[in-house]
């Protein structure tokens, strides 16, 4: 146990995929060091994390002490102070000042998010010092950043093209790019925003990131060469019984017949299908998965949410599904369909799961390889289509379906994809033993 007069302030970026693994690095800390520790963030988020913690058992260890803290939103001038004079305004600053104040010392450190370079500064101006916790892996991460700053690639003649900080064998294709990136010069707001917090953000103390040396070995040597700082290796720090209990929005099927419906299914036998918590698919792509999904005859659970273009919010309506599909599925037991959200890690870990049909959020990415399970890749944005072509190239165990929401593709496409992928033999075989080697090793660390 070391000092619990210490205190550590941590700002997540505000997305989902960002509050989970600060929630569990918070609550590592706490219990190894016994700091004190603040999180703070928007008030909705706020909220989210007290639910999220107040839901855990009471005796569980995912209970700890934790101070949640919500920043005022400010006006763009004082949230964005690169330029000095602004820094003393920002909440942030004034938060650190208060611990100052009240315990005769700033914070031993502020652990922020990867896109708060700004941040830097106002930890120096408080008298403590910034930690960026980069919370996607090292790859998907390192190709995000290191497009920002070689935007030439969209004057590239070829539809391929290399990218700084990667060998040379790593060639990435045109329809890997964000749509902000073909337009992006440097000039644009995006890039006005994006380059200088990142380069302030290679000024921290050191990065964290979660991954670990055996999920992705060789690729994490090109962020430190990039960066020049330490990175460390905190991965895979799953959120366990975080996800459990706690959610924003409840699954439509109680999590109990979830896994009753999982309970009757062979070993390895069931296709789980999830977009994520921001991401979702067109109408037309919805349309087709569906069809090729009933086509393949494996059984699947799917988290289906409204396609791109409607209230995210509101409720999946059967009539973007192919008529009587929900009905057939169910009486054949073929398929689960839970609106919106479902317990994803218990899922994952329920032995009837034999596969992942993903966005590739590097959050669920590690959550399936911890299950050892092969993954089907569809990834949509930031820098999911990164892990994928990392998931895919470098470690083998997944294979691309398509990519966005603007691809075209058919039912028989899914199928077969599917049918491959679910195969106990041929490259589905080979897959499933990667994955599951990497599982074992992410178990054991
Ligand atoms: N998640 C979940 N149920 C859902 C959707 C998401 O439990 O229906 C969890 C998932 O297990 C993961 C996180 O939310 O821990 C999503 O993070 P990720 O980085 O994969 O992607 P994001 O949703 O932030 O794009």
């Amino acid at each position: 146990m070391g000092s619990e007069n210490e205190h550590t302030v941590m700002l997540p970026l505000m997305a989902h995929g960002h509050l989970i693994p600060f929630l569990a690095l918070a609550k590592q800390i706490h219990r190894s060091t016994g700091f004190k520790i603040t999180i703070a963030n928007t008030p909705l988020n706020i909220q989210y994390l007290q639910n999220t913690i107040s839901c855990a058992n009471p005796n569980s260890p995912e209970k700890f002490n934790v101070n949640l803290v919500e920043l005022p939103f400010c006006s763009l001038d004082h949230d964005l102070p690169p330029n000095t004079e602004n820094r003393e305004l920002t909440p942030l600053y004034n938060l650190l000042m208060d611990i100052k104040e009240k315990e005769g010392k700033p914070p031993i450190c502020i652990i922020t998010g990867t896109f708060f370079g700004w941040a830097v500064d106002v930890a120096k101006s408080a008298g403590t010092t910034n930690v960026t916790f980069i919370t996607g892996g090292a790859y998907g991460t390192l190709a995000y950043t290191s497009m920002w700053f070689n935007l030439p690639h969209r004057k590239t003649n070829s539809d391929e093209f290399t990218l700084p900080g990667f060998p040379e064998r790593c060639h990435f294709h045109i329809t890997q790019l964000h749509k902000y990136w073909r337009m992006a010069d440097g000039s644009d707001d995006w890039s006005k925003f994006m380059q200088p917090n990142i380069t302030q953000s290679f000024q921290s103390y050191e990065m964290l990131c979660k991954t670990a040396e055996d999920i992705e070995p060789g690729a994490l040597q090109w962020p430190r060469n990039y960066t020049k700082l330490p990175v460390w290796t905190i991965g895979p720090l799953l959120p366990q019984s975080y996800l459990k209990k706690s959610s924003s929005s409840s699954p439509s099927v109680n999590p109990e017949k979830i896994i009753e419906w999982l309970d009757l299914h062979h070993p390895g036998s069931v296709l789980y299908i999830s977009f994520g918590s921001q991401n979702t698919i067109s109408s037309s792509q919805t349309m087709e998965l569906a069809i090729g999904l009933e086509a393949s005859a494996k059984s699947f659970l799917w988290v289906i949410r409204p396609p791109v273009g409607f209230d995210l919010r509101g409720e999946f309506r059967s009539e973007r599904l192919p008529e009587g599909f929900e009905e057939r599925i169910e009486e054949t037991k073929q398929g689960l369909l839970v609106r919106n959200w479902a317990p994803q890690l218990e899922i994952l870990s329920h032995k009837s799961t034999g596969a992942f049909l993903s966005y590739c959020g590097w959050n669920s990415a590690l959550e399936s390889l911890s299950q050892g399970l092969p993954m089907i890749g569809w990834p949509i944005a930031a820098e999911q289509t990164y892990n994928s072509k990392m998931l895919v190239e470098e470690m083998g165990m997944a294979v691309e379906l398509t990519r966005g929401v603007q691809s075209t593709i058919v039912g028989h496409d899914v199928k077969n994809v599917i049918e491959m992928v679910m195969d106990e033999a041929g490259k589905g075989q080979e897959m499933k033993a990667k994955a599951e080697k990497i599982g074992r090793q992410i178990r054991h660390q």
